[in-house]
């Protein structure tokens, strides 16, 4: 790109356009995951959805790379390029609630924070994830499981329009009445079709008193609690979320426990008695569980935030936790003074499972759990036999899953990237073919016009 082209892509647009050395540009181009280290030719910070339309247009005139930045969590560092063209939404975050509609309006590079925020401000909520600092984008674009997700469905499933800006520059609206095809593949599609600057979302009206908190144990009771969680996860109220978690903190931040993270959030007069079983798992060395505001809940987890370490993942769907996966996690976790190690299932079913496969693009309605293994470890030691551990220990696990989240997309081989869309990819990629013919949203759990 010679100068003055450079200079006319600075020109059309009211936001920022930044350049390698710049102020800002080392924020802008870093994601969550420390370990991705990518420097994009170009940053658009757009100012508005017409700006967004400004780069994608010369993203695609000029055949770059091009990565969309919300949240900046994806593990893989779909959000930042080497060498391309990124547009850093970070500068679109902004939340409007109309309470009486029960609607919100976020803008595409909003915060889960902000959603929270203006929402329960009312008694209104709609379904987030359990870290705040999480993008709107991409969460909701892939999928959404948090705490509220087995009453009120997935994020994507409260969404009631977008505002997208497709591949060929243009600023469409999807809905169930305006482009109703763009509309269902965007609901898990992930960031394929385009870079959705405003989401419309339904609320639904939720007290702000829930019950949560933590129970952990010493790390050797892992079996019981895992033997617990299989039976408590699957009969659970949808207005109990309860995720189950076994954790070894790197060098001497703490001893290695198992546990479980809960939030019920149905009326408090029956808050003991679902919540009674517990009681099986005897007296806890960890017991935080309590009234609590929800807000704040939806932020307590927020201190995980690794952006000084190397990151590495492994995830898949679970419908049951059957004897031989508890066998298979006790036997094959490992805490390491060298690393964060973190074995996670994130709970599903609920009003996840009632969506028909088919309803959106998200195809993984059947699950009991999202389960993951975690490790992250700081940056100056080499991570190699870290992810070496984590590869070898996740083969023995990898048995047990059905499918995996596709906002937790590596580099996985592409016909595992298609065949995990299940019976949706047909769909999906005659839309792709429709609506992005030459890829240029390709940074997330791809689906190639060309396949
Ligand atoms: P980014 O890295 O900014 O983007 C991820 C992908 O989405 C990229 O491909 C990007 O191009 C695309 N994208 C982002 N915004 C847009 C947009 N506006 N338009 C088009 N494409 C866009 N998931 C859950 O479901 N529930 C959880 O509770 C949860 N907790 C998490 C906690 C942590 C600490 C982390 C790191 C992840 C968690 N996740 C959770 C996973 C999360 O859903 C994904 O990492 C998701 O991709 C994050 O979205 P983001 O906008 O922050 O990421």
């Amino acid at each position: 790109l010679d100068r003055k082209t450079v200079t006319e892509l600075a020109e059309s647009l009211r936001g920022a356009l930044l350049l390698p050395g710049n102020d800002g540009y080392d924020t802008a181009r870093r994601v969550l995951n420390a370990g991705i280290d990518k420097h994009p030719a170009l940053i658009v910070q757009p100012s508005g959805a017409t700006d967004v339309r400004h780069a994608v247009d010369f993203a695609r005139a000029h055949r770059l790379l091009l990565a969309v930045k919300c949240g900046g969590h994806s593990y893989a560092g779909k959000s930042t390029c080497d060498g391309g063209l990124q547009i850093d939404l970070s500068t679109l975050r902004h939340a409007r609630v109309d309470p009486n509609a029960k609607k919100a309006w976020i803008a595409g590079g909003s915060l889960l924070a902000e959603l929270d925020r203006e929402s329960m401000a009312f008694e209104l909520v709609t379904t987030a994830g359990t870290v705040s600092h999480t993008g709107i984008g991409g969460l909701t674009l892939g999928g959404g499981f948090g705490r509220v997700a087995r009453r009120f469905g997935l994020a994507l499933d409260n969404v009631s329009a977008v505002d997208i800006v497709t591949a060929d520059g243009q600023l469409r609206r999807a809905s169930a009445d305006e482009n109703p095809d763009l509309f269902w593949g965007v609901r898990g599609g992930g960031g394929n079709f385009g870079v959705v600057t405003n989401f419309e979302f339904d609320l639904h009206p939720m007290q702000r008193q829930v019950v949560a908190g933590e129970l952990f144990f010493p790390l050797d009771r892992a079996r019981d609690v895992l033997g617990f969680y299989s039976e408590f996860a699957a009969v659970a109220p949808d207005e109990l979320y309860c995720d189950c978690l076994l954790m070894a903190p790197a060098g001497g931040a703490g001893s290695p426990m198992a546990g479980l993270s809960l939030c019920y959030t149905g009326p408090a007069a029956r808050a003991d008695a679902v919540l009674a079983p517990l009681a099986k798992l005897g007296k806890p060395m960890v017991d935080t569980v309590g009234p609590a505001d929800y807000v704040r809940v939806q932020q307590s987890w927020d201190d995980s935030d690794p952006r000084n370490s190397g990151e590495y993942l492994k995830s898949g769907f679970v419908d049951a936790i059957v004897q031989d996966l508890v066998d298979g996690i006790v036997d094959g976790f490992e805490p390491d003074p060298g690393r964060n190690t973190m074995l996670y299932f994130q709970h599903s079913g609920g009003a996840i499972g009632r969506v028909p496969a088919d309803a959106t693009a998200f195809a993984h309605r059947g699950s009991l759990a999202n389960m993951m293994l975690m490790i992250n470890w700081p940056l100056s030691t080499d991570g190699g036999p870290h992810v070496a551990y984590l590869r070898s220990c996740w083969q023995t696990l990898e048995r047990f899953t059905d499918g995996w989240y596709t906002n937790e997309v590596s580099n996985e081989p592409q016909r595992v990237i298609n065949s995990n869309y299940q019976g949706n990819f047909d769909r999906l990629l005659a839309l792709k073919k429709r609506y992005d013919p030459e890829n240029l949203f390709r940074l997330n759990a791809n689906i190639r016009p060309t396949a």
